[in-house]
Parts: C-alpha cells; structure tokens; sequence
C-alpha cells in the first residue's frame, strides 16, 4: 500500500480524498494556489504545499510545480480528483516514469477514451451501440450537412475534445449547419485548443443515464449499478441519484452488459463512468466515457455502501477486485449546491459566507470544503458543496432531501437552494418523468429567495 498520497486537486474532492486515505492511514500532502489557502483541504491533510498564484494555468494545472511538490514531501502516488489534470494523458504518463503511482488509468487508456471520436470507435469494435453520426471528424460544412441529412434531423455537432457542456450545437436545419458549425469550432477552440468536431444524431428527449465501472490490473471489470442526470442546465448536471427512476431490471442487465464490455475492450484500471443516452423507447446509446473518479460518485457510495476512493487506491496499488458487479438497496440523490444566483441565469457569485450551517440527521451527507468565514474565490468551479441523502424509497428520499435543504443555511452569497427546493415541489420531477430537456419546461419563478 501507499505511504503517501499527494492530491493534486482542491476543494471538496480533495477533502473527500483525504478523509478515506486517513481511514486507510496513508500520510497526505496537499498542494494549493494562494487564493485557497483558507480551504479545509489544506488545513486537514498532514502536510501542504503552496505551488503558486490563483490562475489554474500557473497552479492545479501546472505539471512541473506539482511534480516538484512531490519530490520535496517524498510522496509515492498522486490522486488527481476530477476536472484540472485528472484526464490528461501526459500527467498520468510523467507521474509514471517519475516512478509515482498516478491514481486511475494509464495514459494508453485515457488516450483511447479521452477524445470522444476515438472513444465511439473503440466502442463500435466492441459491438456497444452508439448515437449513430459521422465517422470520425468533420471535414468541412458540407460533408457535415451531407451526413446530418443521411441520419436524419435534428443533429448535434459536438467537440471531440469536449467537456462540461462546451463546444456543442444543436442544428435543426440545413440553413442552420454554418453557424453552428462556426461557434462550436470557435467554442472549442477557445476551451480546449481543438477544434476537432463531429457530428451526431440529436436523441430526442434522452434520458443521461450513466454506469460507474470499476476494473482491476488482471483484467477485472465490474459494474455498480446506474446514476441518472437527466436533471441538466446548458448540459451540466445539477441533479444525480441512483437507481434511475427510468430503470427496470433488464435495462440494468443490458447496460450494465455493455458497460463492462466497454471497460474489458480497454482492460480499463480504475474507477471509470460510461455515460449512455437512454430515448424514451428505452433504446440506449454510448456517449462517452469518463476515466476518473465524478463528482457525483458520493449517489452510488451511498446506495451500495462502499468507498470508492477506498476502492480506486486499493485497485492501484494492485489489489484485485471481488469480480461481482452491485446492486443499489437504497434510493440516493446528490443536489449541487453553488454559488450561482438562480434569480440571474445562474450567474456565479463568489465572495464571503458570514454564516454556514450543514442540513445533518440521519441519511444526510454533506461534502464540502467552506464554512462560516471562508471567501469563495472566483478563479475556479462554483461548486460549494454536495448534498446527499439517502432512503429506503425514491419518495422518503426526497422528502429527506427537502428537510435538509430546509435546514441548510448559507448567507453571505447566493446558492442554487432556492432551485433545489423548488426542483424537490415539482411534480414531474417527483414523478421520475423527466428527461435531459426538464429545464427548458421549468420555471424559475417557482423558486423563492
Ligand atoms: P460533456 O463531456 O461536455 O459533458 P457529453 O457528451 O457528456 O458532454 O454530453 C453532455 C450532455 O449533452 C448530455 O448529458 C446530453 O444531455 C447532451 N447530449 C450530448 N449528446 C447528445 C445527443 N446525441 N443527443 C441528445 N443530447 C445529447
């Protein structure tokens, strides 16, 4: 097992990290930029180190400084949480021949799954269905309204580089195809330097189903269950919770199938999610694949009730898995909570929190990384906190969920409670008939300040 875990990642995840690895007493050494030195992550974890200014680029996103943090607190593995450098196929590869254990994949392996062209590939040779599209990038305009009018409309262009929602357009016409084509170029460009884009059926309303996966270094893969995140603004997922409302047993069997399959054709190692879009025939498709720990893991911890940072360390120091895929026995739900003004098309506000109380009780967790006093800086992600219950029953989980929203206080800024309470009232929601669409049908004036 390890010594020590160097967690190259701010924030809740880096909190949520430190914790199990103290359970597992391995020593931890946390990086920061000097705009979180006030977080909780540098405060819990046995040793910190600063590695420069806020920006992302000159801090969490800069491999020689963290590669030097390692060397000064001697440390054996890096865990990269998600988002910064957790899917960059250069830092696993350097981290690797530095003789550190990078927690997740190999390089090989993000390769193969981290642009999402090479990743359908990979997934057709696998025989796992996919959003039928292009074959491959896109040449130019022309080619793209060729095929979009072999699939048929609508279509959606997507970036093959793509991530958190950016660089995707939906186009309903030909007359439309140009413009599309040229902001989701332009978007891409701009948020992942590749412009690289293909184009692909646009599934009407899908549900986002996805399956967390977990594969060994003998070749071991397994699935634990589904998360739905159909609960989406501008393709960012606001709402998780397993089981999906939308899932029957066969479902599960067929998706989790081709799940496991999706992760033997790689001999993926690691904690690993494959997100499938699911129409409303029950048909599903593969999306893509994420080759790392998410940001809603806390929804299948809770209902299968095992730690899968615990699980992800362990698989990388190369203890075998059990070889049996699980099943939830709860209903979980993880509402995100940030600091976003609902009342203003979500907008982000950073800044002080003057006053901070955790909704608590039974079947309520709580990840987050602020408390009263803490200044939200305005460099990065605008997630706070995570707030996940837990029931027997989807029905008593939400009205879990509405009690512990009830009792969450956070002043100084403004949240995305307001939303989460009035998501919890609706009735579509409560019925489980929703689908990536929901937000466009929601309206924000049943939320109050
Ligand atoms: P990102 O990596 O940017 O999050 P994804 O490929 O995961 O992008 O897609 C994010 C969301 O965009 C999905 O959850 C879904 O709501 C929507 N989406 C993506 N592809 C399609 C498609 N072919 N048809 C309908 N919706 C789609």
């Amino acid at each position: 097992m390890f010594n020590k875990i160097l967690i190259a990642n701010r924030g809740e995840i880096a909190l949520r990290i430190i914790r199990t690895c103290k359970e597992m007493g391995i020593k931890t050494v946390a990086i920061y930029s000097k705009a979180d030195a006030e977080s909780l992550h540098v405060r819990f974890a046995d040793e910190a180190v600063c590695i420069g200014p806020p920006a992302s680029s000159e801090s969490y996103l800069n491999i020689p400084r963290i590669m030097a943090a390692m060397e000064i607190t001697n440390a054996d593995a890096i865990h990269p949480g998600y988002g910064f450098l957790a899917e960059n196929a250069r830092f696993a590869e350097i981290c690797n021949q530095s003789g550190v254990k990078f927690i997740g994949p190999t390089a090989e392996m993000i390769n193969k799954m981290g642009d999402k062209v090479t990743a359908k590939e990979t997934m057709v040779k696998a025989g796992v269905p996919v959003v039928p599209g292009s074959d491959g990038l896109l040449k130019d305009v022309k080619q793209g309204i060729k095929i979009a009018n072999q699939i048929g409309y609508p279509v959606i262009l997507k970036a093959t580089a793509g991530g958190g929602g950016k660089g995707m357009r939906i186009v309903t016409k030909d007359e439309e195809f140009e413009d599309a084509w040229d902001s989701a170029r332009k978007e891409a460009k701009a948020s992942f330097s590749n412009d690289g884009i293909y184009v692909e059926k646009y599934v009407e309303e899908p549900r986002h189903i996805e399956f967390q996966i977990i594969g060994d270094q003998y070749g071991n893969v397994i699935h634990l269950s589904e998360r739905d995140c159909s609960i989406q603004r501008r393709h960012q997922k606001l709402v998780e919770e397993s089981p999906s409302p939308f899932m029957t047993p066969e479902l599960r069997e067929k998706m989790g199938d081709a799940a496991v399959k999706a992760g033997k054709s790689i001999n993926y190692e690691g904690v690993g999610t494959i997100e499938f879009l699911v129409d409303k025939h029950r048909n599903f498709y593969f999306m893509e694949m994420n080759t790392r720990i998410q940001v809603e893991h806390p929804v299948t911890e809770e209902v299968i009730d095992h730690d899968l940072i615990k699980e992800q360390i362990k698989v990388a120091a190369g203890i075998p898995i059990s070889g049996k895929n699980y099943y939830p026995t709860m209903h979980a739900m993880e509402c995100r909570i940030n600091a976003e003004d609902v009342f203003n098309g979500f907008r982000p506000n950073p800044g002080k929190i003057t006053s901070f109380h955790s909704a608590k009780g039974h079947g309520v967790r709580v990840d987050t990384h602020v408390y009263a006093g803490y200044t939200v800086p305005p460099f990065y992600d605008s997630m706070i906190a995570k707030l996940i219950c837990k029931a027997q029953t989807r029905e008593d989980c939400i009205k879990k969920m509405q009690r512990a929203l009830d009792e969450f206080v956070i002043e100084g800024i403004k949240t995305t409670i307001p939303f989460h309470k009035a998501l919890m009232k609706n009735e579509k929601f409560r019925s489980g008939d929703f689908n990536t669409g929901f937000m466009n049908t929601f309206n924000i004036e049943d939320c109050v300040e």
